[in-house]
């Protein structure tokens, strides 16, 4: 069988109550574009009616394929795993709740043909999301942003369409802490946004509570940036200059026979706190590198090539 276009990669935690739903509305976008598509389901270790319902998914219909997780793995790891089995030329990351509209995809496969490769759905309104959740959410791309050094596009998640080569790249991509909207941006290549309406889930209940938002949000930082390494040493060094000035000021007023009292002790524990800091920091900024080397992270990513042996 040769590959298709188009790979559709929805990963699922419990998700019988959206299947049916999902599945009628992702074929009816698909079978409108007229050309060749898979559906990749991602089973991520659901304990409902999922499985079954996927595996008769399966039967009916040969675009469908399915990866059972043998237990729960996590939203960015079923996506990963969606990655490696996919064999589309373009490959979309789709939710199964129906958050993200499948009758965008259709508007990135067009912006892919014009030449983008990575084409991902940016957030014009978001539906029945508490204030918080988007408060929260706004703050924290501020922070991000700050942070990993303006790579982040604004109001994205996971929805996208990307094209092979550049869902390779992340591939060979081995950290753990996957935080692909992160991973994507990381990478480059040629990108675009479609704007769209995050609509309210279909049915079912969110299975990102807030812990796992947090856990997210802590991976989206620590994966990024380094920057909150570099904390101690600047804390340090205030500290530090501050305690020998004041050292230096109550010795001044030692020659004049006047008597410091109290401000020794405050000159001296800003001392020793600043130095510990200090030296804190040190080991962060080599904490910093292992961990750099560690991530193991390609050195450069290429976009294409010309005039190699095999090619045009
Ligand atoms: N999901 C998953 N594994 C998990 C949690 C969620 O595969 O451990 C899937 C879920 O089935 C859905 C997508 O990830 O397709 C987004 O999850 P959800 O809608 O619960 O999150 P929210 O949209 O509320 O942030
Ligand atoms: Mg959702």
């Amino acid at each position: 069988m040769p590959n298709p276009v188009y790979s559709i990669i929805i990963p699922c935690y419990n998700e019988q109550e959206v299947l049916t739903e999902t599945h009628r509305r992702l074929t009816a976008v698909m079978e409108e574009m007229g050309e060749s598509y898979e559906l990749v389901y991602v089973n991520d270790g659901s304990r409902d009616n999922t499985p079954a319902m996927l595996n008769d998914l399966a039967a009916q219909d040969p675009h469908v394929r399915v990866v059972h997780f043998a237990r729960n793995g996590g939203h960015q790891i079923a996506v990963t795993a969606g990655l490696d089995y996919a064999s589309g030329d373009a490959l979309v990351i789709i939710d199964a709740d129906l958050q993200d509209p499948p009758e965008v995809i259709p508007e990135m496969a067009a912006k892919w043909k014009e030449g983008f490769e990575v084409v991902y759905g940016q957030r014009r309104s978001r539906q029945g999301e508490s204030r918080f959740k988007e408060m929260t959410a706004k703050a924290y791309y501020k922070i991000l942003q700050k942070l990993a050094g303006d790579i982040f596009p604004r109001d994205t998640g996971d929805f996208r369409l990307v094209d092979r080569k550049v869902a390779d790249v992340i591939r060979g991509m081995p950290e753990h802490s996957r935080y692909l909207r992160g991973m994507f941006a990381w990478a480059g290549f040629k990108q675009t946004p479609v704007l769209f309406d995050r609509d309210k889930r279909f049915a079912g209940e969110t299975h990102y509570p807030l812990k796992k938002m947090i856990k997210l949000a802590m991976d989206g930082i620590l994966s990024f940036s380094d920057k909150p390494l570099t904390l101690p040493l600047v804390l340090g060094s205030v500290m530090t200059a501050l305690g020998g000035l004041m050292g230096l000021i109550l010795l001044i007023l030692l020659l004049f026979h006047t008597q410091g009292g109290l401000w020794w002790i405050a000159s001296l524990i800003l001392l020793t706190g600043g130095v510990i800091l200090l030296c804190m920091g040190i080991q962060g900024r080599y904490l910093a590198r292992v961990y750099e080397e560690v991530k193991g992270r390609p050195l450069y990513v290429v976009g294409d090539t010309r005039g190699f042996e095999g090619e045009a």
